[in-house]
């Protein structure tokens, strides 16, 4: 069995700046860590292998990002991911979602395929969860989207755990399938001490476009029929009444006020 895993870098989240004139996002200066959703995906990955026992399991992680997403890839290995490879040229630089999932769907080919490709929920930065999708459309495999549990992987079908609004759906789906997990689905481990040696000793293939079976003019900023228009704060306009009661007859007289507020907007 083989598992793949796409592992996107972000920008550690409590870090991420917004530059004023631009209103894009200031990714230099700041910590870049594993997508923190992917976590799961690793862990089920992980989890997943070891379950199945004895035989030729492995469990794979691809990031396409520049030199520095190294570090997630390696991390997702000393968690125990099998291992890595990156897929890193600046001519994939500025992809949106579409162009991200098209050349994530070419290094899967290159990799021989897998049974089963796990991806994080979203991405903490970009926050479409359009990528799970948009690789699964690529390859034309079956996607069940915000899975909370595998409970089991056989004969070729895995059963999931859907999250709906009112609770969840239990689905089976055909391998090989994409599933983009919540963080309900597991429990990531700490990397280990074994796995960090491991690591820092492994050579880690990087891919360019010359690698990849990919048209070069689908690829990156101009490959990408997503245009950024405009990006802006959301004004929040809010009036804010504050009731002061410091006796009795003061938190009578404010609950009236509140009682009266409410009435007048029909919410009571
Ligand atoms: C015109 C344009 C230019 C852009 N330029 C850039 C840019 O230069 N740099 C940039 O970082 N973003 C850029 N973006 C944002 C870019 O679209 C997204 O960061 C990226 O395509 C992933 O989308 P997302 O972050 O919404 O991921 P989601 O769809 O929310 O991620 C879902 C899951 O997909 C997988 N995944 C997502 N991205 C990757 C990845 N790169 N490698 C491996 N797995 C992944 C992970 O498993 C993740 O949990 C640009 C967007 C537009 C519209």
């Amino acid at each position: 069995m083989r598992i793949i895993v796409p592992i996107k870098q972000v920008p550690e989240t409590s870090a991420v700046k917004m530059d004023p004139e631009t209103g894009t996002m200031v990714r230099e200066g700041v910590e870049a860590i594993v997508n923190p959703l992917d976590l799961y995906a690793i862990e089920l990955a992980i989890r997943l292998c070891e379950q199945a026992g004895e035989g030729d399991h492995e469990t794979v992680g691809i990031s396409m990002g520049p030199p520095k997403a190294a570090k997630a890839l390696k991390e997702a290995v000393s968690m125990g991911i099998t291992r890595a490879v990156l897929i890193s040229d600046r001519r994939f630089a500025g992809a949106d979602t579409w162009a991200t999932s098209y050349v994530l769907k070419a290094a899967i080919e290159k990799l021989g395929g897998a049974d089963l490709i796990l991806c994080g929920e979203r991405a903490t930065d970009g926050d479409t969860g359009q990528v799970g999708p948009g690789v699964a459309a690529f390859l034309d495999l079956p996607v069940v989207s915000y899975v909370s549990r595998l409970e089991y992987v056989r004969d070729g079908v895995a059963r999931v755990h859907r999250l709906v609004e009112e609770g969840y759906e239990v689905l089976d789906v055909q391998l090989p399938a994409v599933l983009t997990v919540v963080k309900e689905a597991s429990d990531p481990r700490l990397p280990t001490l074994r796995g960090k040696q491991r690591a820092r000793a492994m050579d880690l293939p990087v891919w360019s476009v010359d690698d990849l079976d990919v048209d070069p003019a689908r690829l990156g900023l101009q490959g990408s029929p997503t245009r950024v228009v405009k990006i802006f704060h959301p004004k929040v306009a809010r009036a804010c009444e504050m009731l002061v009661a410091s006796d009795e007859q003061a938190a009578a007289a404010a609950a009236d006020r509140v009682v009266a507020f409410l009435q007048q907007r029909e919410l009571i």
